[in-house]
């Protein structure tokens, strides 16, 4: 997602990312507008936290606003681009009901024919907006000491049809995110897999980028103990398990339990790349290459 030096469409500022998505004129009509017809934040509550001040929303939002703030946020992306290469845009109130009806469309994926027949369907979902209150205040999120990262990783399954991905993220003591990565998992037999798998390629990575100690912060206890018990591992992991356990003799790595909502970006993270479907998802973000594009690129692959 290249942005501009000048906004191209009103002119009035830097085009970062915030200002596209949330602050030009065209974008803000639309997010105001939707905001009328779903529970998203009010444009006031949501602060510019630096270049990933897309990716602190998302974590802090509810999980069921999350994907609706992406969708709206995919539109108005694609309006500008339209603008910018000279296109005329439709109505705001076009925009609206093409999100309000894509989104029930995109709900209806995970109803069985069955639910969809006795009426589960949702005609249209009109909540009446939370403002605020949609963003909640999440349980701090145990950062490192000095020297040393920590390392969220989890595993996402999805029993019904098999899919499953891994998400993770490396941060320092000042929350600065290292790395955040994600992988669409074509080889997995459960959620204990997937655990294991993203434990995996997460400690890879950390020690690859960083040279201080991982705290490995996973919300799996059963996939901790696994990997922090010395005694040989039979499980149909044991392979698995052995080449994780081959990273703590590398480098000092302090295996640690966390809270599910502790660990809600990297299952965040998972679950996006669980639920695309399409063929490959590798995704990536670093410091160097930190933007919400790497959102929307997921958002428009959704759809
Ligand atoms: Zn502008």
């Amino acid at each position: 997602m290249g942005t501009l030096a000048t906004c191209a469409l009103c002119g009035r500022d830097e085009e970062t990312s915030f200002h596209a998505l949330l602050v030009c004129p065209n974008a803000a009509r639309l997010w105001d507008s939707m905001q009328s017809v779903w529970p998203l934040p009010s444009r006031m509550d949501i602060t510019c936290t630096g270049t990933e001040w897309l990716l602190h929303m998302l974590v802090e939002a509810q999980e069921s606003i999350r994907s609706r703030i992406i969708m709206v946020l995919w539109r108005i992306w694609y309006l500008r681009n339209e603008i910018i290469h000279g296109k005329p845009i439709p109505p705001l109130d076009i925009s609206c009901s093409f999100l309000s009806s894509y989104y029930n469309s995109y709900k209806n994926i995970f109803l069985s024919v069955e639910e969809i027949l006795k009426g589960k369907t949702p005609v249209m979902e009109c909540a009446p907006p939370l403002a605020s209150s949609a963003i909640q205040p999440a349980r701090p999120w145990p950062a490192p000491a000095s020297n040393v990262v920590a390392l969220c990783v989890d595993g996402s399954y999805n029993p019904l049809d098999g899919s499953a991905g891994s998400g993770m993220i490396l941060r320092d003591d000042i929350w600065t995110v290292i790395f955040a990565s994600y992988r669409k998992l074509f080889h997995c037999n459960e959620a204990l897999d997937a655990e294991l798998q993203a434990m995996k390629e997460g400690l890879q990575l950390a020690t690859a980028h960083s040279p201080f100690p991982v705290v490995l912060q996973s919300d799996c206890a059963v996939a901790l103990k696994m990997i922090t018990i010395d005694s040989f591992d039979r499980s149909a992991y044991g392979h698995l398990v052995s080449e994780i356990r081959r990273f703590l003799f590398d480098r000092e790595v302090f295996p640690l339990k966390v809270s599910r909502e502790q660990n809600r970006v990297a299952h965040c993270l998972a679950n996006f790349s669980r639920d695309v479907e399409i063929v490959l998802l590798v995704g990536w973000i670093d410091r160097l290459h930190a933007s919400p594009c790497w959102l929307l690129k997921i958002v428009i692959l959704y759809l």
